[in-house]
């Protein structure tokens, strides 16, 4: 049985007639997040029961949550064949003051999903890369972890959120079941997420990005770049050997971006290794001519890891060299640290019965 979540909206009305039926249908599964056929009340009973026996609704279990001091929730969800993938939802809560003085208190979601079950990248520091590579998530297993995650927090259907592709795995790896599940996850009749308000995050295979690119999606990119000659980076992601850092600055100069926006560049700061003003001088001047920002991720460790955490002296230096140069840059805060946040730690601490 396939899961429902597979299927754009023109893929579900060329399968069921008449058509408005699989308008009724999304809206049952992306705005009321209803996963019993049986409640799909304003459908006839025959195509409830073609439902039943054709489809399913539900194919994620959540097998455990973790909820940090600042609000994050970490899912860790069971596929049908017994792999577990990680998801995160990221709580930014913003005070603003209303036109009366009041302060209001908003939230805006972020969801962090995963693309695969492992990651043949094998980056040197990444807890995922260490149980290798297992398989491709369906387009059905990408769409659902947004569903379940808005179901299961009630969060209203209108309520904006984006998406982050920063879970388990390498998208671009996984390139057609992501491009479909673009697709879904921006239908107007569904959960209706624009592709301006998702963000794919890569290791940078430059083929790929040139390849997305060419379709013009709208989407946002987001490179992990995390170093800024070739000797380390290759040392961090083996995969820079084929597609090195000056393949991929070709491949983001290519990359449609709207002009209010900017390609994000993660560069995750390890001690020793890559977190002196040099390698920031060095960073300005791969990233002149580009519309970028700097995301500075802390490296965050794990038992078994020869690398360290830097100091939030040297992060804060790296910062303020890159902003006087005029570069934008945020240091990521450390969201959910207290629930393990890098992808991979919390699958890691089930299979070692940690927690
Ligand atoms: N495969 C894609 C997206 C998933 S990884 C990519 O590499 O971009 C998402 C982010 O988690 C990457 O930027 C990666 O550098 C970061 N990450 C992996 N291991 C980490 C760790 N131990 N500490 C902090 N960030 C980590
Ligand atoms: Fe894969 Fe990203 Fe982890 Fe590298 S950092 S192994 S690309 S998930």
């Amino acid at each position: 049985m396939h899961s429902i979540y597979n299927y754009t909206l023109e893929e579900l009305k060329e399968q069921l007639k008449p058509s408005f039926r699989a308008k009724q249908i999304y809206n049952w599964l992306y705005k009321k997040y209803v996963t019993q056929f049986d409640d799909m009340k304003n459908l006839p009973n025959d195509l409830k029961n073609h439902l039943k026996e054709n489809f399913k609704a539900s194919t994620l279990k959540i097998l455990k949550k973790e909820t940090s001091k600042d609000g994050s929730i970490k899912y860790l969800f069971q596929l049908e064949d017994g792999h577990t993938i990680e998801t995160v939802l990221l709580l930014m809560k913003k005070k603003k003051t209303n036109e009366e003085g009041v302060v209001e208190k908003s939230e805006k979601y972020t969801v962090c999903i995963s693309t695969q079950v492992g990651c043949k990248v094998g980056c040197s520091f990444c807890l995922t890369a260490k149980g290798g590579f297992i398989r491709n998530l369906t387009v059905g297993e990408i769409i659902e972890q947004i569903v379940q995650l808005k179901k299961d927090n009630e969060i209203a259907e209108n309520k904006a959120l984006n998406i982050v592709y920063m879970g388990m795995g390498e998208p671009l790896d996984n390139y057609d079941n992501l491009i479909k599940a673009i697709k879904i996850f921006s239908e107007l009749d569904g959960l209706a997420i624009a592709p301006r308000r998702q963000t794919i995050s890569t290791s940078g295979i430059s083929t790929k990005i040139e390849k997305l690119g060419a379709e013009d999606l709208g989407i946002q990119l987001a490179i992990s770049l995390h170093a800024v000659d070739d000797g380390l980076r290759s040392e961090l992601i083996p995969m820079n050997k084929a597609y090195n850092i000056s393949s991929i600055i070709e491949a983001v100069k290519n990359f449609p971006i709207d002009a209010r926006k900017k390609v994000m560049f993660e560069y995750l700061v390890i001690k020793d290794k890559n977190d002196d003003t040099d390698s920031a001088a060095k960073l300005i001047k791969l990233l002149n001519g580009i519309n970028a920002k700097v995301n500075l991720i802390y490296f965050n460790p794990y038992p078994g890891t020869s690398y360290q955490r830097p100091t939030r002296e040297n992060m804060i230096n790296f910062q303020e060299y890159l902003l006087s140069k005029g570069l934008i840059c945020t240091i990521r805060e450390s969201k959910g640290l207290d629930i393990s946040a890098a992808c991979g730690q919390l699958k890691e601490k089930d299979a070692n019965g940690i927690a």
